[in-house]
């Protein structure tokens, strides 16, 4: 891609073309962004509901972090290759059936406001988007992120979780029953465990959560 500036590569980025997001074959007639080859060579995680004690009904990832997720979901954050978005979403569709049937809003998880104005986007969001429009649910907003945690990777479990005390707020009294929290990779699951404590305390009774891709 030519130099220009930040505004116009990612509008480039955005709009590149409708083929495999994975092999660039295009599929004529089909509009998924996966082709099926691709598709069928995914690491897929089986099964991809994970048992999970004590504060989750349902806790979801659909497949493993590692070739070619890995390298597509590092493009897609950091490299803005905003193109993945779709095909993680469509990743995330396909366990649709797996979900409980009483979710009645999706949230993102969110980022620091500082970190999302250096990204320009905030990845889960880009994600949680065309699943909530296909699940026919609400994007839930007003949970923010108020501490700038670093980055959690090569942390240990113990330090990631001390890292996210107190990590996300809300407002009080929230309506909904059963939030299903969405991102793009899950490692130790400190985060979402974080995220679902204060949507717990704040009124929720039920949360879930669906990732794309689990690593470790
Ligand atoms: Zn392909």
């Amino acid at each position: 891609m030519l130099a220009g500036h930040d505004g116009q590569m990612w509008i480039l980025d955005f709009l590149a073309p409708q083929s495999c997001v994975f092999c660039g074959l295009t599929n004529e007639g089909d509009e998924r962004s996966i082709c099926e080859g691709c598709y069928e060579d995914l690491p897929w995680n089986e099964p991809r509901l994970s048992p999970t004690p004590g504060i989750f009904v349902s806790s979801i990832a659909v497949v493993h972090y590692s070739f070619p997720v890995d390298a597509a979901i590092k493009a897609f954050k950091f490299s803005r290759k905003l193109y993945y978005a779709p095909a993680f979403a469509e990743l995330l569709c396909s366990s649709a059936e797996l979900l409980p049937s009483d979710i009645d809003a999706v949230l993102p998880v969110p980022l620091h406001w500082r970190r999302e104005a250096t990204r320009g986007f905030n990845q889960a969001s880009e994600i949680a988007k065309p699943v909530a429009d296909f699940l026919g649910l609400p994007v839930l907003h007003g949970v923010r992120r108020q501490k700038a945690t670093p980055f959690q990777s090569g942390l240990a479990a113990k330090d990631r979780a001390r890292n996210l005390r107190d990590a996300f707020a809300t407002k009080r009294g929230m309506s909904q029953r059963h939030v299903l929290i969405i991102d793009d990779v899950v490692t130790t699951g400190a985060t979402m465990r974080a995220l679902a404590k204060v949507l717990m305390k704040n009124g929720v009774s039920k949360v879930s959560c669906l990732a794309v891709a689990r690593a470790g």
